[in-house]
């Protein structure tokens, strides 16, 4: 402003003579006048025959022709002006422009305040950036061939893919398509896979988002990325909107116990429901949400109209681990050795990322020794890594102990290979990996869903089975077997507590349920008498002394091969279970090795 003051030009010449109205006649009279121009109140200006401006002002009283003739007497050039010739287009400008340019300084302000704030929004805009709340792909390439095995929730999910291809089919038959599909299951199991399936099979856009980032900074921005997301996909329609851990703004409303009050996680919700119902079935717009917390959700979510549709998507089993390894095979060299089968076998528990991470970590693991060939032990070697951290050197462990770890391990390997009931051997080592000393690690042949009282028991008697072969080689037990000891005795409290197998206590379940954050039962006390508490104790140190009375029966009658595949294991360190099998079917004993009995975990046993 400043400048613009200093660099307007001047309205008026510095050389400008003011003339009284006397004057300005004398001046007329004299001939000095060259130019007059009269404005409508009178003012005069002009120039002289000197070349110099002058300025006067006309009294309102004389009469004005006697002016004029005056002045065409003395040939003076007559000019008038009307008001509104003062008032040019150039000095309106430049009267109005550092007013223009200050607005223009608030505008460019605002925007870099904006940018700064990044996706926040800026000063002007709260929740209207767009940018990285959701992210857009226009047709995703996935299609279901990608996604290994879950044949039964492709079906279900096909629906879907058939709705968004032809949406004017279910119009006419005046059927309201899908409008939510919620995925159920745990983490890594490819559930974002399969909505993206989804939307690459339907050949329609695919935006995703995770519902943490709508839950940020501003209250009310939640609600107004909704709309803004809801907006952009009818936009496009027919899409898919993909909603990751919707629990983050689908959580019960109301929940907490009073203690967090979440209005804006609220305003989210609803601002989304409305969306929902407000949707024209006709639109071809699907959200898919996915959550591994189904029981958190709001029930108004799971209304009809809404996401009624739930696909559950659970850990693979078996045959899906093996395709989802051949899929994530492919592209690497995998060596002859490698059976898919056995390392699907040799994973249970494990989810689709897990699994994939596993080939990738194996294959790290190949091009660290410099082969571009996966090998069998790489693969072996990745998983352990997974499974137990990482794997130290053998030698951390004294001469003394090497032969206590190798007894102690040999005591559960054999349990479990001569209890009828109990998941086969894979494996038995001393080598150390992470916390534990040494692993026996028993797999399942099939995937169980139910366990029996027998199977149950024998788990008991493999897990005591170490501090038996302790006290019967060495005489005296030690610290290592604590794990089992803890993880046997949780397995007979769950026993007589939850699983009414127990006699005494009887077909009572005192089971307190999962303990949430929030749970006060262990505050207000057990739900059942002291008296009942004491028959449960007596109840669980009954089934482990009876469990360590079998393995310590098993191995006494066993006792030269104990000393054998000890021996074995502490020149070897690691044997396998056909080894183990090969050295009880040798002996004299028959030995009753191997029934199926499975279990979902490969449980090492430390
Ligand atoms: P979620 O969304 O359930 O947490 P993702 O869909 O992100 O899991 O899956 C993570 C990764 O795991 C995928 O990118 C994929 O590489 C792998 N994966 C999971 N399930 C499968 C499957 N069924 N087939 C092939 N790969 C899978
Ligand atoms: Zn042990």
């Amino acid at each position: 402003m400043m400048l613009l003051l200093l660099v307007r030009p001047p309205t008026t010449t510095p050389k400008v003579k003011a003339l009284t109205y006397s004057e300005f006649l004398g001046s007329v009279r004299a001939d000095k006048v060259k130019t007059a121009t009269i404005g409508t109140e009178g003012q005069l200006k002009g120039t002289l025959s000197d070349g110099l401006s002058y300025t006067s002002q006309i009294p309102s009283i004389p009469p004005q022709n006697q002016l004029q003739a005056l002045l065409e007497a003395h040939k003076v050039q007559e000019t008038a002006t009307s008001p509104s010739n003062g008032f040019s287009l150039g000095t309106l400008l430049l009267d109005f422009l550092p007013l223009v340019l200050l607005i223009g300084l608030f505008v460019w302000m605002g925007r870099r305040a904006q940018k700064s704030l990044g996706g926040a929004g800026g000063l002007m805009g709260i929740g209207n950036s767009k940018a990285k709340v959701y992210e857009l792909s226009d047709r995703p390439s996935t299609t279901f061939a990608d996604v290994a095995g879950y044949e039964g929730a492709k079906a279900e999910v096909s629906e879907v893919v058939d709705f968004l291809k032809h949406p004017e089919r279910y119009t006419k038959a005046g059927a309201v398509g899908p409008k939510g599909v919620l995925m159920i299951g745990p983490p890594g199991v490819g559930k974002t896979l399969m909505a993206r399936a989804v939307a690459g099979e339907a050949g329609v856009p695919f935006l995703a988002l995770t519902g943490s980032s709508f839950v940020e900074m501003f209250v009310g921005v939640g609600a107004s990325r909704v709309r803004d997301l809801f907006a952009d996909a009818r936009k496009r329609a027919p899409a898919i909107i993909f909603i990751d851990e919707i629990d983050a703004i689908g959580g019960r409303r109301g929940a907490g116990g009073g203690f967090t009050t979440n209005d804006e996680r609220e305003q989210t919700l609803n601002q989304m429901l409305a969306e929902m119902d407000g949707f024209d079935p006709a639109t071809g717009v699907v959200v898919i949400a996915a959550t591994n917390r189904p029981e958190t959700l709001d029930p108004a979510l799971l209304r009809p109209g809404r996401f009624d549709r739930t696909v559950e998507i659970p850990l693979p089993n078996v045959a899906e681990r093996k395709a989802i390894l051949a899929v994530h095979a492919r592209g690497k060299h995998i060596g002859p050795d490698v059976d898919l089968g056995v390392v699907a076998r040799g994973t249970p528990g494990f989810s689709g990322a897990d699994l994939a991470n596993l080939i990738n970590e194996a294959a790290i693991n190949a091009v660290r020794d410099n082969r571009s060939v996966v090998s069998e032990a790489d693969i072996d070697h990745a998983r352990d890594r997974i499974l137990l951290g990482r794997r130290d050197a053998s030698n951390a462990l004294l001469p003394e102990e090497k032969h206590s770890v190798a007894v102690h391990e040999t005591g559960h390997a054999l349990v479990a290979a001569l209890s009828p009931h109990a998941d086969p051997v894979a494996k038995v080592t001393i080598l150390p990996s992470g916390q534990a000393l040494g692993v026996t690690e028993q797999l399942p042949e099939d995937e169980r869903h139910l366990y029996p009282e027998s199977y149950l028991e024998d788990s008991l008697a493999v897990r005591l089975g170490g501090r038996a072969a302790e006290l019967l080689v060495i005489g005296e037990a030690s610290t290592g077997a604590a794990n089992d000891l803890a993880g046997a005795t949780q397995l007979a409290l769950r026993m007589v507590r939850e699983w009414g197998l127990s006699k005494r206590v009887g077909p009572v379940s005192y089971s307190t349920g999962s303990p949430g954050y929030l749970d006060m039962s262990h505050v207000q006390g057990r739900p059942y008498a002291e008296a009942t508490q004491r028959t449960i104790d007596e109840e669980v140190a009954r089934l482990l002394t009876e469990a360590e009375a079998r393995a310590t029966e098993l191995l006494v009658s066993h006792r030269k091969e104990l000393d054998q595949v000890a021996a074995l294991l502490l020149e070897r360190e690691t044997i396998d279970g056909k080894e183990l099998r090969a050295i009880l079917e040798h002996s004299s004993v028959p030995a009753a090795v191997t029934q199926a009995a499975p279990t979902a975990q490969a449980a090492p046993t430390p």
